[in-house]
């Protein structure tokens, strides 16, 4: 069975981290890319996250006109909507992003903020949880398990932080899977248990989860080509969670801190769907969830 781990807020505590992040990324917009001072763009900053805290089923981060997120399921989803509706709603800001990134691959405000996120999780380096080295091990020496570390980061990147654990043989990456990666267009359906063919599950009276993700489809198929047997186990539950779980796979929701209730009891709902209060509790759930004839 492969365990499609999650690393950012999954291995990482991204609790501990998102305020630096956060810093990081004001600094280098008010100097590189808005030139205004330091000072205002933290006060918007604050003034922006507050207001999308206070209603965050208001609030998303977009991807091609689509919700890849509510803004407030992770720390760093977070920090990246955060950013994207200050820039939206200022016309200035949104002219210098655009001077910024002339040659955006999604828009220049999706692009610039990406752009953030990839500079300055490199620079800031992990923050473990303390129980990331021995889960990873344990999964290694195991005879039927295979760990796989999933991340919308480059690959490389993934496994150079991984490198400064403990570890006892390399871990897999499967990198640059682009959960974000929202396809208007596509027409892949999903069957759900009561609505029947779908594309966007509606998980409670205010929140619902887009599925058209093609290229989180393709990574998932992918690993599917090395076993079969997977399992999914992340922080967050509309970038990496829903999709499996309307493929069949099951899905393992670690709890964190900042995880919305809705999230959780969507997960908790749903047959294949298993959430976890700490990495510890990973373990034992494999025993429930692992194949009989494995
Ligand atoms: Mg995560």
């Amino acid at each position: 069975m492969q365990v499609i781990i999650d690393f950012d807020g999954t291995l990482t505590s991204e609790e501990t981290q998102a305020s630096t992040l956060a810093e990081m990324s004001i600094s280098s917009l008010a100097s590189d890319v808005l030139q205004v001072p330091r000072d205002r763009l933290v006060r918007e900053y604050a003034e922006t996250r507050a207001r999308l805290l206070a209603a965050p089923h208001r609030y998303s981060w977009e991807v091609n006109g689509l919700r890849a997120s509510y803004c407030n399921e992770g720390a760093f989803i977070l920090n990246t909507t955060t950013l994207q509706t200050l820039l939206r709603e200022n016309q200035d800001y949104a002219d210098a992003v655009a001077r910024a990134f002339p040659n955006a691959e999604y828009d220049p405000i999706v692009d610039c903020t990406n752009a953030l996120f990839h500079r300055n999780t490199a620079l800031i380096g992990p923050a473990f949880r303390p129980q990331a080295a021995t889960l990873l091990n344990a999964l290694l020496h195991h005879p039927t398990r295979c760990p796989v570390v999933l991340t919308n980061s480059l690959g490389d990147k993934v496994t150079r932080l991984l490198s400064t654990l403990p570890l006892d043989a390399p871990v897999q990456v499967l990198g640059d899977t682009r959960q974000y990666e929202m396809a208007p267009n596509w027409t892949q359906t999903w069957q759900h248990p009561t609505l029947g063919a779908i594309q966007i599950w509606p998980v409670s009276r205010r929140y619902s989860v887009d599925l058209r993700r093609p290229d989180y489809y393709r990574a998932l198929q992918t690993a599917a080509q090395r076993d079969p047997h997977r399992v999914v186990v992340a922080d967050t539950f509309s970038l990496p969670g829903a999709l499996p779980l309307m493929m069949g796979i099951p899905f393992c929701l670690l709890r964190t801190p900042y995880t919305p209730r809705w999230c959780a009891r969507a997960v908790r709902r749903h047959p294949h769907g298993r959430v976890l209060n700490s990495l510890s509790d990973l373990l034992p759930t494999l025993e429930e969830l692992e194949p009989r004839d494995a």
